[in-house]
């Protein structure tokens, strides 16, 4: 990157995880974009990070729809400027059930947002990477993307593909001056978590389990992101950076 500010935009901004990397990333960037389906709380992020002094916008959008994810690309390069770190972090849960009995419907949802939401997050902003040669790109995966969890068949599958296309955008852009990379956080203080925990529990399953490290927080999850945009990390490249206090250490 070069060293004049980057314009960095994160999905799933109104998110617990979204809020904290949009407020830890707008100390390094000369702009921050915020995308999320759930307008009111990107409203609400953008309020928060817009108390840094650092121009800001709210973007409503699904990230799983191509058409929305070329708007929201095209509206902050118009009025930002070019993107110079990406957070793809937008993720739903989808429901805690054994697999036998798992839906197909939310299956299906999963994969519409955490999978498809992530490749067309890293197909939209990569064209415009590569044209300028310069970027980081940081996908929100999770511990999920390198373990099995009961209960949780369809966000273990996706986050496992999260992972797999950190990787393969990773090996084109290597010595291109891009860099992609997965941060893996293990369970978060957040809405998210709490929802888990409390379908786990209604299931009897090991779904939202912290091990003995307890919770992490969000902050923790974006100064890993903050480090992965930053230069320091220049030569970081396809990472699978995990953020679990130690739960799944081999
Ligand atoms: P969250 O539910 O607080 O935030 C997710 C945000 O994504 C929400 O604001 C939601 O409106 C938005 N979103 C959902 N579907 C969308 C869509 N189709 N288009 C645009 N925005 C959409 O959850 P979080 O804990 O902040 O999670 C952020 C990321 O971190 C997710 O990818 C999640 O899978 C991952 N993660 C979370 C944890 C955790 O413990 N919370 C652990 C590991 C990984």
């Amino acid at each position: 990157m070069t060293s004049a500010k980057p314009i960095s935009l994160v999905t799933g901004g109104g998110g617990d995880i979204g809020r904290a990397i949009a407020l830890r990333l707008a100390h390094m960037s000369g702009g921050v974009a915020i995308v999320d389906l759930d307008e009111a709380a990107a409203n609400a992020t953008a309020r928060a990070v817009e108390k840094s002094g650092v121009a800001v916008m709210a973007i409503r959008a699904d990230v799983s729809c191509s058409e929305d994810c070329a708007r929201y690309v095209t509206l902050v390069e118009e009025q930002l400027g070019p993107i110079g770190v990406f957070a793809n972090n937008a993720g739903i849960e989808g429901v805690v059930a054994p697999l036998h009995e798992y839906p197909d419907n939310v299956f299906d949802q999963l994969y519409a947002v955490n999978v498809r939401g992530a490749f067309l997050g890293l197909k939209h902003v990569l064209g415009r990477m590569r044209a300028r040669g310069t970027g980081s790109i940081i996908n929100t995966a999770s511990t999920s993307a390198i373990r099995g969890r009961a209960g949780l068949a369809g966000y273990v599958a996706s986050k496992h593909a999260v992972l797999g296309l950190t990787r393969t955008a990773a090996v084109e852009v290597a010595g291109t001056g891009i860099r992609v990379n997965a941060v893996l956080p293990g369970p978060i203080e957040s809405r998210m978590i709490r929802e888990l925990d409390h379908q786990a529990h209604r299931t009897s399953t090991s779904a939202g389990r912290a091990g003995s490290a307890g919770y992490g927080q969000p902050q923790n999850i974006a100064d890993v992101v903050a480090f992965l945009a930053s230069a320091e990390a220049s030569h970081v490249n396809g990472a699978a950076w995990v953020v679990d206090g130690g739960m799944t250490v081999p």
